[in-house]
């Protein structure tokens, strides 16, 4: 039994019972270095390697104690981890880890979303203060939010990757205005933000200027762990943890078994198909989750998060088809008087989420074929030229 493992057991047997005060217990997780095993001791891990980490996560999980794994899906987190200054950390770690800080991801903008290095909201230094001004859609949460991870663009005349940096910027300033947009599923949790001479510290920077598409990617690639994972719960940060506080949890397929029992369809062979193909999908998802998170133990990103997404977001569709045909004609009711057929409806317009935030299943298959398979990769004529000179619309940039 290695050390951790034991002091990890010592740990439980002092302090776990599952009574425990929720808040004090995951203070004291937290401090006493278990939140994030694979963290260096002095930021709030243990500095473990994968294998003991996973040791470690199974003594907690053993115990039903809850706290261990924001290493690996707490996004603001992990990204503040890999890219903040020391400053940016010890202002930020701890209530992130505690989830007392709430974020947004200023990201996508109305000509930009899959294209996300096309983005023209712009940052101009002033002093030790940034000035921005640009247009961000779809930010999810941006109406509580305290802070937005912000990609902005801070130099217009090196090419569309090069000239981005990253900021940790505050939302609750004069200059930053947000409207709800409405989505199918009939929530309005996302949101077009409008910045206005808003401003950020330069303290407030991470990673170097002008290399913010870099520390993107880290943020991404733990976007897309957090959303391939099919049995996680709520609370790991992003677009998928707001998709999960739209209501439901994505159904599980246990229910999925309950409920055609119920509707008296558990012996019928089409329904008996489609569950064990669902558990089948869900269970290699799980497997591959495992090896995603094997490759991320360093902190770094993997195309195999890529893979997890795309196949969750596939599992998703095909969870709310088997619920309507296990219902059969009454997937066709709707309304709180027919709670059952009401959920298979959120389910059904819900995954599209999956297929769309955090990058689409589309881009999701582009870096499948490019990092995970090799093959060539996309066209893109304007990547060389300075972003000045980029067309938008068929005419030129202003910049
Ligand atoms: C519920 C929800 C929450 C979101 N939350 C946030 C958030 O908090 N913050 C944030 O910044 N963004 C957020 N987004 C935005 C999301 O990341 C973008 O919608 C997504 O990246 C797609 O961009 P787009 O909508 O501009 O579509 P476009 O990029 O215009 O794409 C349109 C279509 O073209 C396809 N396409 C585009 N380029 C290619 C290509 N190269 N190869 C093949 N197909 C291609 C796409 O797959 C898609 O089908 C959210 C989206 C949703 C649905």
């Amino acid at each position: 039994m290695s050390v951790a493992v034991k002091e990890a057991q010592e740990f439980l047997a002092d302090h776990w019972s599952p009574g425990v005060n929720r808040r004090e217990w995951m203070e004291r997780v937290i401090d006493e270095g278990w939140a994030a095993l694979r963290w260096p001791t002095e930021w709030y891990g243990r500095g473990l390697d994968d294998d003991e980490a996973k040791e470690v996560e199974a003594v907690f999980a053993a115990a039903g104690a809850p706290g261990p794994g924001q290493d690996i899906y707490n996004l603001w987190a992990g990204t503040m981890i890999a890219a903040g200054t020391d400053e940016l950390k010890r202002q930020f770690l701890r209530p992130l880890l505690l989830d007392q800080v709430a974020m947004c991801l200023l990201y996508s903008e109305p000509g930009a979303g899959s294209d996300l290095a096309g983005i023209r909201t712009t940052a101009v230094r002033d002093g030790d203060e940034w000035v921005v001004n640009g247009q961000k859609v779809w930010t999810s949460g941006a109406r509580d939010a305290d802070y937005g991870m912000l990609i902005a663009r801070t130099d217009w005349d090196q090419p569309k990757h090069r000239g981005i940096s990253f900021f940790w910027f505050p939302m609750k300033q004069a200059g930053v205005e947000v409207r709800p947009l409405r989505q199918m599923t009939g929530d309005a949790r996302f949101n077009e933000v409008f910045i206005t001479d808003g401003r950020v510290p330069e303290a407030n920077r991470l990673g170097d200027l002008n290399k913010g598409w870099w520390v993107l990617q880290t943020a991404l690639a733990y976007e897309r762990a957090v959303m391939g994972v099919s049995r996680r719960g709520p609370g790991s940060g992003g677009e998928g943890a707001t998709a999960k506080s739209h209501g439901r949890i994505p159904t599980p397929d246990l229910s999925l078994v309950e409920l055609a029992r119920s509707m008296g369809r558990a012996d019928d062979h089409t329904v008996r198909q489609a569950l064990m193909k669902l558990h089948i999908r869900r269970t290699v998802n799980d497997w591959n989750a495992e090896r995603s998170k094997a490759v991320m133990k360093a902190g770094g990103s993997s195309p195999l998060a890529s893979l997890g997404k795309l196949s969750l977001a596939q599992i998703l569709h095909f969870a709310g088809r088997v619920e309507a045909t296990i219902l059969g004609m009454d997937a066709t009711l709707d309304g709180d008087e027919f709670p059952r057929s009401r959920d298979a409806n959120y389910s059904q317009q819900n995954a599209y989420f999956f297929s769309i935030g955090g990058g689409t299943d589309q881009i999701q298959r582009n870096i499948i074929g490019e990092r995970l398979l090799g093959l060539p990769k996309e066209p893109e004529v304007d990547r060389d030229m300075p972003f000045r000179q980029v067309p938008v619309s068929g005419r030129p940039s202003a910049g």
